[in-house]
């Protein structure tokens, strides 16, 4: 009930304002965001790559509805990638570009600029010797977003996709994606679905997960484990057999057990850490609050208290 609330709110204005303008939620927010500018993201990968692990930028921004918007995060991401070459962290660095809010979502010729835009970004991390990876938005976009990862990876097909276990289509998507050089990233799924599309309970995307898992580390392609749930970490392993530690890697989100992302990298493990920065905070870090109560616990209290 309250995860629903909170990612209905994640989708309308009503309480964004309160949250946005609220200037003593900063500290909160720091905890999942590294901040609001390129320097805070460079400066964050500085400090996660330096014990080992690696990361993926997110310039924060979705459902754009003007074009201008959406050719500015495209301008964003050209700078970051030039700023981390500077840096000399594109060994462990990429970067997560949500379609929407590079054109997707735009009224008319949506998916067309979306494609145009992301290869401009494709193009741009190549020159740079990165990658990139689409993430996945809401089951109305998958379709979308999978055809646009299909035309992107015949010039870049080291372009990485998202899938979600939630959705009941899901296990089949892993069987398509599951060929050499594919790099697929498995997460559980973030956004408010529906029973028609999506399972609605926690055990059933479990059990999903653990068989996407077996389709993606049976396969050919390079599975990128997104969760933080132990349970799934260990069946991961498990099922890695004797895969090569750089065959596959683990990832979690910037502020979510930062120890345990030590543990697994200091194992021998490749550990991502998906690093997200910018103004345009507020859906993020509503679906954060979504995944786990105490978070908003934690955030009420702030509200009281800071
Ligand atoms: P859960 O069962 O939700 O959580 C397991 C345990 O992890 C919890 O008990 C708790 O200890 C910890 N935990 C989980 N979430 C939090 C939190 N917010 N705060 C504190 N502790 C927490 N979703 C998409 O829909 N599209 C994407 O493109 C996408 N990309 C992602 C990329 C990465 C690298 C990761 C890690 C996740 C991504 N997600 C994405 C989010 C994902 O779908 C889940 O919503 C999120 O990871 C929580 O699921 P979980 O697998 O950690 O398991």
């Amino acid at each position: 009930m309250l995860r629903s609330t909170l990612l209905a709110a994640s989708r309308s204005g009503a309480i964004r304002g309160l949250v946005e303008r609220t200037p003593l939620t900063r500290p909160v927010v720091r905890r999942f965001i590294s901040g609001d500018d390129v320097d805070a993201a460079v400066a964050t990968t500085g400090e996660v790559v330096a014990d080992g692990r690696h990361v993926t930028l997110d310039h924060l921004g979705e459902d754009t509805r003007d074009a201008a918007q959406a050719t500015a995060t495209v301008e964003a991401y050209l700078d970051l990638l030039r700023r981390l070459e500077l840096a000399g962290h594109t060994g462990r660095a990429e970067v997560s570009v949500k379609l929407s809010a590079v054109g997707q979502t735009l009224p008319s010729d949506g998916e067309k600029i979306a494609l145009e835009n992301a290869r401009r970004i494709c193009v741009a991390a190549g020159a740079v010797g990165t990658t990139v990876t689409l993430d996945m938005e809401d089951h109305t976009t998958t379709n979308s977003t999978l055809g646009i990862l299909g035309e992107l990876r015949v010039d870049f097909p080291w372009v990485g996709a998202v899938v979600q276990s939630y959705l009941k289509r899901t296990e089949q998507d892993c069987r398509d994606l599951a060929h050499a050089g594919s790099r697929v990233r498995l997460c559980k799924g973030a956004y408010k679905e529906p029973a028609s599309v999506a399972f609605q309970d926690k055990g059933d995307v479990d059990r999903s997960y653990v068989r996407c898992l077996k389709v993606l580390m049976a396969g050919e392609g390079y599975p990128m484990v997104a969760t933080h749930d132990p349970r799934m970490i260990k069946v991961a392993g498990d099922l890695a057999g004797d895969r090569s530690p750089d065959s596959y890697e683990y990832q979690m989100l910037y502020g979510i057990r930062p120890d345990e992302q030590r543990r697994i990298a200091a194992a021998g493990n490749r550990m991502r850490v998906y690093v997200p920065y910018g103004n345009e905070w507020y859906g993020y870090f509503m679906r954060r609050l979504a995944e786990r109560p105490a978070n908003v616990a934690f955030f009420l209290r702030s509200l009281i208290t800071t």
